[in-house]
């Protein structure tokens, strides 16, 4: 959608100055519906549009629009932090958006300020009831635990959503791009995210949505909601793994950990038909033999272990999540 964000996550774009995408290099909505229409036939069934920051896209209801007039695509999701969700909601929902992420890592203002560096608690939680009454279904909140900032917001998290009615979706902090230099004990594993919940709020497995999501989810043994666990790094899902990704700068990327990704958009703007393109992006997505998760385990297990430093890779905000 767009690299640029307003916020400045430690665990994601901590830089207060970037160099954003010039905006004649990103995708426009009729490319970015060009697109889609020629993923259908291949198979392309669900969208979500995340970034950097989607809101911030202009007219981003517009793209909605078109993308839920395309037949073929029976679900078109959104990932946000949820800073401009309370004036937007509305017309997203109707414009067609079915379901929403928010990003909370922690209900602390305080706290959700040192994270986000930019962020304003209350204005977030404002867009997230907003989505909510605007009929967005499900509204499900993303939290990236990190060790030593935010385990203690686990079961507060897990308590506002089971009161309010919101899916949590836990997410194992991640080495994605290098910005954030990761470091794998920054990462509070599934295992320990689960025991605290399980300890508070017994949990039974419920599988994966659709057999394929990134997260694992789990049914509170009292009947009140599910939460999920996307464990990237110490459970990969590499082998289930049907998603791919468009950039704000019109790369087709075929796995989250990417050094750097196929280039679409020259096709695009090179006046290829259809078919030339359809085929070309066919020919990507099987030859595809991405498994990073499964190697970064692998090393981690090693008796090297894992560098980060060693893997150049796109930036979160460039990819979206
Ligand atoms: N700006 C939007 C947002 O924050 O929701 C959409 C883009 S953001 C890159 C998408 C998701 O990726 C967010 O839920 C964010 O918390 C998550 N994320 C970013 N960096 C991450 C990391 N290093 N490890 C795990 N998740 C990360
Ligand atoms: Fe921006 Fe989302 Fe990354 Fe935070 S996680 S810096 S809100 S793109």
């Amino acid at each position: 959608m767009t690299d640029r964000c307003n916020f400045r996550c430690t665990y994601c774009m901590p830089f207060d100055h970037y160099d954003w995408i010039d905006k004649r290099e990103i995708l426009t909505y009729e490319e970015i519906c060009r697109v889609v229409r020629l993923a259908v036939p291949l198979g392309v069934r669900k969208i979500r549009l995340t970034g950097g920051e989607p809101l911030l896209r202009r007219d981003l209801p517009d793209l909605v629009r078109q993308l839920s007039g395309i037949g073929g695509i029976e679900d078109i999701a959104l990932t946000t932090n949820g800073s401009r969700l309370g004036e937007m909601a509305p017309a997203l929902r109707s414009a067609g958006l079915k379901r929403i992420n928010v990003s909370i890592d922690s209900l602390d203002p305080e706290r959700f300020k040192r994270i986000t560096k930019r962020g304003d608690l209350d204005e977030v939680l404002k867009g997230l009831f907003a989505a909510r009454d605007a009929g967005l279904k499900p509204v499900k909140i993303n939290a990236v635990i990190e060790r030593g900032v935010n385990e203690d917001d686990i079961l507060d998290l897990v308590a506002f959503g089971r009161e309010h009615g919101f899916v949590i979706r836990f997410i194992e902090y991640m080495d994605v791009g290098t910005a954030n230099a990761w470091r794998l004990e920054r990462t509070v594993p599934k295992k320990e995210i689960l025991e605290r919940i399980n300890a508070r709020f017994p949990l039974e497995p419920a599988g994966r949505e659709g057999g394929n999501a990134p997260a694992v989810d789990y049914a509170f043994r009292d009947g009140k909601g599910t939460v999920g666990i996307v464990a990237s790094v110490t459970e990969p899902f590499c082998g289930t793994c049907s998603r791919g990704r468009l950039t704000a700068d019109g790369r087709l990327v075929t796995c989250l950990f990417s050094r750097t990704g196929h280039d679409l958009k020259a096709r695009l703007r090179s006046g290829a038909g259809d078919d030339e393109i359809r085929q070309w992006m066919e020919a990507v997505w099987s030859g595809r033999t991405d498994r990073f998760s499964a190697e970064r385990l692998q090393a981690i297990r090693s008796p090297d272990g894992y560098d980060p430093e060693k893997h150049d890779k796109i930036e979160m905000i460039t990819l979206g999540g």
